[in-house]
């Protein structure tokens, strides 16, 4: 029978509740033990692929298609498991599930209620992933108090009555503040929250403390008491300068041993010695530099692209190397012109998106290191838009565009399959999830997968159009990839170019730190060819 960590998050949001599951669920696997995570999200949407990524960040994509929250992407990248659908779960698609069940005559006529259908749909989704697993990590979205968090909250309540005290227990995120002005670490808001828990009924086991700076051990021992917590399972989570040094920090203040003993689980130590050796050390102590510049929409948003910024840090990782990302918004170029905005970074990513706004500058940027040879990745619309730039500026393609961003093209070169079959739908259907591309030889994209077959997540509705093949081809672009049936494109190339790359999939998704992703591992490796411009060499 599974056992069951409950992670919840107190006094304010952001404190790296995900960060923080993760760290445990990748300290449990090392520890020998079979582990799952699982992600509950209190708002209403049925999931977060409609969600604008100014409001939600990255939409992460599952090999089973899901489109899920952010935090399934940290908890693929430090466990390397593989999450599903039934990894995220939101309230809307709790709700969505109880009123068709009411719809179709399930409740036998009862009075459906929060308590217990809603508390009761909650405790299916969570035991569904339970599997053959030792232990399955649930996070709660949000923070205590939240109106919407209540029915999951008394739902994990109940459960953890079902299953028996030491088959569950309750971690609590708080924070810790430092107050300048009585230069002193504040323990009452970690006090409040696991009050506000425990008049749920739930009481705190584990309580991780976000704190700035190091506390004594009668810090330590006020919250224990306070909050009625053993002292060892008071965890210091102090800023760290790398996110993959949160496992280490836990497991210096054994954690781990924690909750073993506190879910009666007996496993042997581990020393984590290559996250620690090929993640953590090579993460602080970089041997080189590079400046990457990422040109996007959402740039100004720290999470839009997180699964593309640390996937150019593994890539970083891969050579012993630190990543500096340059954000630029792509109406930035559109204004100013790529070789203004450009002229210090050694290497352009163009990441997936939506929507038009912005498309011309990409299409700038790509221009011009497609001309001044430096490396390219595009991603996505990142390929689309390489594509478009390439129909445009090498096969004099005049006014080659896509349906996306201009429906009176006749024939774009990039638009919904539908369309380019002769069926009119509306909007498209999405590709979704992880599907099998063909790799060609002889390509740059074969020397980095070293391989003729790979697997690669979608999420995406516009192909590029096959009427264009032999005219791409008859100019010097390469198609490296492709997916059966339909032949569809799936990775181009530029071999008169040191590295330009770009993919119709989303190859961060399945990037790891222990393994970089082998296409952001080359295309760094690209990069780091490239002789800083002067303006960025250190002196
Ligand atoms: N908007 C483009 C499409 O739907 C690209 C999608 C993406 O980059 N994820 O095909």
């Amino acid at each position: 029978m599974a056992k069951y960590i409950f992670v919840t998050g107190g006094v304010v949001s952001s404190l790296g509740k995900g960060i923080a599951c993760a760290s445990i669920g990748l300290l449990l696997k090392a520890r020998g033990l079979k582990v799952t995570l699982q992600k509950l999200d209190p708002y209403i949407n049925v999931d977060p692929g409609t969600m604008s990524p100014y409001q939600h960040g990255e939409v992460y994509v599952t090999d089973d298609g899901a489109e899920t929250d952010l935090d399934l992407g940290h908890y693929e990248r430090f466990t390397d498991l593989t999450m599903s659908k039934d990894n995220n779960v939101t309230a809307g698609r709790i709700y969505y599930s109880v009123i068709t069940k009411e719809r179709q005559g399930e409740y036998l006529g009862a009075t459906v209620q929060v308590v217990p259908h809603i508390t009761d749909e909650i405790k299916r989704a969570m035991k569904k992933v339970a599997g053959d697993h030792d232990v399955v990590i649930v996070e709660v979205g949000g923070t205590v108090g939240d109106i919407e968090g209540l029915p999951f909250l008394e739902a994990i309540r109940q459960l953890r009555n079902e299953l028996g005290m030491d088959n569950a227990l309750n971690v609590h995120l708080t924070l810790v503040p430092y107050i300048r002005a009585a230069d002193e670490l504040k323990t009452k808001p970690t006090q409040h929250s696991v009050g506000k828990l425990r008049e749920i009924g739930l009481q705190a086991d584990v309580l991780l403390c976000r704190t700035e700076r190091p506390f004594s051990e009668s810090v330590r021992n006020k919250i224990a008491q306070f909050c009625n917590v053993a002292p060892e399972a008071v965890i210091q989570a102090l800023d760290v300068q790398d996110v993959y040094e949160v496992p280490l920090v836990f497991n210096q203040q054994k954690l781990d041993d924690t909750i073993l003993r506190m879910l009666r689980l007996d496993r042997p130590q581990h020393d984590l010695v290559h996250w620690r050796s090929h993640v953590v050390e090579r993460a602080l102590n970089p041997q080189r530099e590079v400046t990457i510049a990422v040109v996007g929409k959402y740039i100004q948003l720290q999470d839009a692209y997180k699964s593309i910024y640390e996937a150019l840090k593994h890539g970083g990782l891969a050579h012993s190397a630190s990543v500096r990302v340059k954000r630029i918004d792509s109406e930035q170029v559109e204004r100013e012109g790529a070789s203004q905005v450009l002229h210090d970074v050694q290497g352009l990513l163009i990441p997936g998106g939506f929507g038009h706004r912005g498309i011309e500058g990409k299409l700038a940027a790509i221009r011009w290191a497609r001309e001044t040879k430096v490396p390219f990745f595009g991603i996505c619309l990142g390929m689309q838009c390489a594509v478009i730039e390439f129909a445009r500026h090498v096969c004099g393609l005049v006014g080659a565009n896509s349906t996306e961003f201009d429906a009176n093209t006749a024939h774009p070169v990039i638009s919904l399959l539908e369309e380019q079959q002769g069926v009119m739908t509306k909007g498209g259907t999405m590709r979704l999830g992880a599907s099998r591309c063909q790799v060609q030889r002889g390509t740059l994209a074969h020397q980095a997968y070293g391989s003729e077959e790979i697997t690669e997540r979608h999420r995406h509705r516009y192909e590029v159009n096959n009427r264009y093949r032999d005219a791409f081809a008859k100019a010097g672009l390469v198609v490296s990839a492709t997916h059966e049936p339909g032949d569809l494109v799936e990775m181009i190339e530029l071999p008169d170019h040191p590295w330009f790359v770009a993919g119709q999939f989303h190859p961060e998704f399945k990037s790891r730190p222990l393994t970089p992703h082998p296409l952001f591992r080359d295309f760094v490796g690209a990069c780091l060819q490239v002789e800083a411009p002067a303006a960025s060499r250190k002196s």
